[in-house]
């Protein structure tokens, strides 16, 4: 995938959130999933790679605890995460639902689209079986 407007490779990953979906960039020469989305496959430097979707599950890969805010939008402490998705690629979120002293590396979590500021976007949760 190739854009003159380097805006536009996020585009489609907004779009699919609005529709309930979290995807990401997958190679389609070398099969790697990755983020955020750019011009080139970080592995291979192909510039032929698609979004697919991502099942949303993964695991707590890093964390860290946030006491001091940007502003009152967000109540204090909150945790944002490093997540490792199920299909081997990185984002970062805030995850919800969850205290500072029971979050921990390696805990299964999953995706949960909540609207803040009037924009839906990908936050996760502790995955509960
Ligand atoms: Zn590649």
């Amino acid at each position: 995938m190739t854009s003159d407007n380097p805006a536009m490779l996020t585009t489609e990953f907004w779009e699919e959130i609005k529709n309930g979906k979290l995807v990401r960039p997958v190679c389609q020469d070398c099969d790697n999933s990755f983020f955020s989305p750019q011009t080139l496959c970080p592995q291979c430097q192909s510039d032929n790679w698609k979004f697919r979707e991502s099942s949303g599950k993964g695991s707590i890969y890093s964390f860290t605890i946030v006491h001091r805010p940007p502003d009152n939008a967000y109540p204090t402490p909150y945790i944002i995460i490093d997540v490792e998705l199920e299909e081997k690629w990185r984002m970062y979120s805030r995850l919800l639902e969850c205290s500072p002293s029971e979050v921990h590396i390696g805990q299964p979590v999953e995706v949960s689209f909540q609207e803040f500021r009037g924009e839906m976007l990908p936050f996760f949760r502790v995955e509960r079986d």
